[in-house]
């Protein structure tokens, strides 16, 4: 199916400090997206570089590597149909005061610089950011869940 697809999410070390972890795992759950990866960790400098590539240069550069590394992230893998776009509408936009009531940032950030989750933006940047983070031997992919189901039914069709 081709709009099946993975994305890289991380609740950011500013969500994890404020408890919000749960919460953030259980809007992607009861959408109805399946997780395949998880794990607590620092984000070390070399993966901060490598995550936010490019964004190199620009003015909140050196704030945003000093934030991913301020505590431990909760990095994720999804998949799910339109997983990618699906994600960043639970999150809601970078501007907490730009996201509409409902998503993640607008319920939950006051703040751009500090807006508690990261989600890819495309295939490429989530196929990436997934490599960073995640060896192929930490996916867990074997089992059948909600997703699939959707997936499946629309390929019969
Ligand atoms: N960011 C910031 N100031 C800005 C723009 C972005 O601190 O003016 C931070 C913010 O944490 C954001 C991250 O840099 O989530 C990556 O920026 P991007 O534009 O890729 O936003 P996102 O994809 O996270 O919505
Ligand atoms: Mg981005």
């Amino acid at each position: 199916m081709q709009r099946e697809q993975r994305t890289f999410i991380a609740v950011k070390p500013d969500g994890v400090k404020r408890g919000l972890v749960g919460e953030i795992i259980k809007r992607f759950e009861t959408k109805g997206y399946k997780l395949i990866g998880m794990k607590m960790l620092d984000v070390t400098p070399e993966m901060a570089e490598k995550h936010y590539g490019e964004h190199k240069g620009k003015p909140f550069y050196p704030r945003l590597i000093e934030y991913i590394q301020s505590g431990p992230i909760v990095a994720m893998v999804w998949k799910g149909f339109d997983v990618i776009a699906g994600s960043r509408q639970l999150m809601g936009s970078t501007k907490p005061l730009e996201a509409q009531v409902g998503t993640i940032r607008a319920d939950f950030a006051l703040v751009k610089e500090y807006n508690v989750v990261h989600g890819s933006d495309c295939e490429e940047s989530a196929e990436r950011e997934i490599a960073i983070y995640f060896t192929p031997e930490e996916l867990c992919d074997e089992y059948e869940n909600m997703a699939e189901i959707v997936i499946e039914k629309l390929d019969e069709e």
